[in-house]
């Protein structure tokens, strides 16, 4: 009923206070915003890239702003590392977020690269949510595990063979690990960004290759780092808590394109 929807029990805040995160490649782009994101409500970031000294701007801007976070050095292709970010520390949000592309055709993609981004997209993704995982069963406390995948995941893009190969394990990876660590209370879902403006992507958008690739998109406009915030925060809050294994679409309708 309309009375229902507008009461204060339906309305909807996102308090993060009492949480600790991590995100991943928090270093440009995505996981700056999301790592902003998260201390904005309330939660306590740890915020990782390959270089302390890249991500300790970052930190230090979250915490002159009231909230609070720290720099951690992470390679989420060394194992080492990674062990070494969990230990003795638990997280109660995990955004598996770092990622890289390699651009170029299949029939001319060096070994070495296909390895870079799989180990980078793919296996990075795995090593960090195992020892997420096993933190999270240790205490018995749970947590949410968010693996930031790609529309790339669910279809396909000439010269992106690797990455979008890596990102579609990524979505049937979320669905593996919700499967078997729902009995820890542990909740593991993906966002499926279509195309998100950045710095490092803003310029070839406003190129005509660029602006031809936006008015594919049904609503004609890329993605901001905003349109990510809300998704981002439901599966990170309580207020996710019945999803698990899911995988939110948010492309201004890119997928939905008609063949
Ligand atoms: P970005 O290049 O700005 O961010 C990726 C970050 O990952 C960088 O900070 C990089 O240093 C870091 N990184 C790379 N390898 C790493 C490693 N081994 N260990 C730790 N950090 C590492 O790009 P972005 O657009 O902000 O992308 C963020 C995520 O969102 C990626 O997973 C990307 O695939 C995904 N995504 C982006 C878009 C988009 O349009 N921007 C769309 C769909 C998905």
């Amino acid at each position: 009923m309309l009375q229902h929807s507008t009461s204060a029990a339906s309305r909807v805040a996102f308090n993060l206070s009492g949480r600790t995160a991590l995100v991943t490649g928090a270093s440009s782009g995505l996981g700056v915003h999301f790592a902003r994101v998260l201390a904005a409500h309330g939660a306590d970031v740890a915020v990782a890239a390959r270089r302390e000294d890249k991500v300790s701007d970052l930190a230090q801007g979250i915490v002159d702003a009231g909230g609070t976070a720290q720099a951690l050095r992470l390679d989420v292709t060394d194992a080492a590392l990674v062990s070494e970010a969990f230990d003795g520390r638990r997280f109660d949000i995990v955004v598996n977020n770092a990622g890289i592309a390699f651009n170029g055709p299949a029939l001319e993609t060096p070994e070495e690269n296909w390895r870079q981004v799989i180990d980078t997209d793919l296996t990075g993704v795995f090593l960090v949510s195992q020892a997420a995982a096993k933190a999270m069963a240790a205490d018995g406390q749970g947590g949410s595990i968010i693996n930031i995948a790609s529309i790339l995941g669910k279809r396909v893009a000439g010269g992106l063979s690797a990455y979008a190969a890596a990102k579609a394990a990524v979505v049937q990876l979320t669905r593996a690990h919700a499967l078997e660590w729902a009995r820890h209370d542990i909740r593991v879902n993906a966002i499926c960004p279509g195309y998100i403006e950045t710095d490092i992507n803003r310029d070839f958008f406003a190129t005509a290759a660029g602006q031809k690739l936006v008015a594919r998109i049904p609503v004609r406009r890329l993605g901001q780092m905003e349109d990510l915030t809300v998704p981002l925060l439901m599966l990170a809050s309580d207020h996710g808590r019945f999803m698990t294994g899911s995988e939110l679409v948010v492309d201004g309708g890119h997928l939905v394109t008609s063949l």
